[in-house]
């Protein structure tokens, strides 16, 4: 539906960086991807509810179905099956679609902990003078985007969608007996954005292929590079959110502007921007106090 080259960092008191995406941010007409996407898939069951999972039957709210050779858990951020195979930190997660003349463009992410204490807030030029503004923190969303909208002197002009935003770690494995794991049910989202759909259509793919092949545990095989991405940013998400660095980042690198090499790979592109900065010395510096003097367990935000 859209594509964005820029993406501004702020906290909106003053404090910004930018970064030019080299490749660009898509923005997705979702429900129609979902539509595209279970085309020739025959055995969808909508309106379906998968209540129990026992051996390689499921049984769901029209009976039991099976045996099969494999289940595949993609429950999404619901997590219900999924969470006994590891814990995922999940935050509550709300936005809307407001039309305002705030005059932003393209993408604004937002670190206020008026706004968000946990995480963070989203600004999105969707259209011209219409915005789709969200947040995702530990509680109180819904108070929050109130807020959120009434700073950017918005009019809501859409339904809210909200639900749960996984910031991640991914599962360590995939595959137990004859379950896989796919998607947000996996913990497969990027933890410095809680962004999974790109990673749910990847997980997928990838199960699918698997299964074609004959040999599922190729799936597990096949996602390992993007489990230990993913888990190098689950470590820089625990400095930047749970020690709060981000907002002392956002304080040194103020007025910087960077290029996004890998808009996926959030890690590859912080390490990139610090690389190329002379102020990186004292981020370094700023962070390695951080994880020093609250590293015995203190005080998180
Ligand atoms: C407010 C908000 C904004 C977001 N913004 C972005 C973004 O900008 N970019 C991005 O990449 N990601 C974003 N995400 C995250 C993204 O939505 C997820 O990572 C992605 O949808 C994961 O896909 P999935 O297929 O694993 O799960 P889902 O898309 O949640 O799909 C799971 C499906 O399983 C069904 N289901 C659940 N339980 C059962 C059951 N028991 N029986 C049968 N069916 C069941 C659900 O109804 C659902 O249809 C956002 C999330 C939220 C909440």
């Amino acid at each position: 539906m859209n594509k964005y080259n820029e993406l501004l960092v702020t906290d909106l008191q003053g404090h910004w960086i930018w970064f030019k995406v080299r490749d660009g941010v898509y923005l997705l007409d979702r429900p129609g991807l979902e539509r595209r996407l279970s085309e020739g898939v025959p055995s969808l069951k909508l309106g379906v509810r998968v209540e129990a999972i026992r051996g390689q039957y499921v049984y769901t709210s029209a009976g039991r179905r099976g045996p099969y050779d494999y289940v595949a858990i993609a429950e999404g951020a619901v997590r219900r099956f999924s969470h006994i195979y590891g814990e995922v930190t999940r935050l509550p997660g709300l936005q809307v679609d407001v039309k305002s003349d705030i005059g932003l463009s393209g993408i604004t992410v937002v670190y206020n902990k008026k706004l968000s204490e946990a995480y963070f807030s989203w600004i999105v030029e969707i259209d011209r003078g219409v915005y789709r503004v969200g947040l995702a923190d530990r509680c109180c969303v819904v108070d929050k985007l109130r807020k959120l909208v009434k700073m950017v002197g918005g009019t809501p002009v859409g339904k809210p969608f909200g639900g749960g935003v996984l910031a991640g770690p991914p599962l360590k494995r995939l595959v137990y007996g004859n379950v896989a794991l796919l998607g947000d049910a996996a913990g497969l989202t990027k933890p410095l954005s809680g962004g999974g759909i790109i990673l749910a259509i990847k997980s997928g793919a990838s199960f699918g292929e698997a299964l074609r092949t004959g040999d599922p545990s190729a799936y597990e095989y096949s996602m390992r590079p993007t489990i230990l991405r993913l888990s190098a940013a689950r470590a820089v998400y625990e400095l930047m959110y749970v020690k709060g660095f981000v907002h002392e980042a956002l304080r040194i690198f103020h007025g910087s502007e960077f290029l996004a090499i890998d808009y996926d790979d959030h890690v590859k592109t912080l390490a990139l921007a610090m690389a190329t900065s002379r102020k990186a010395p004292r981020a370094l510096v700023g962070a390695l106090r951080l994880l020093i003097s609250r590293g015995a367990g203190g005080p998180s935000t």
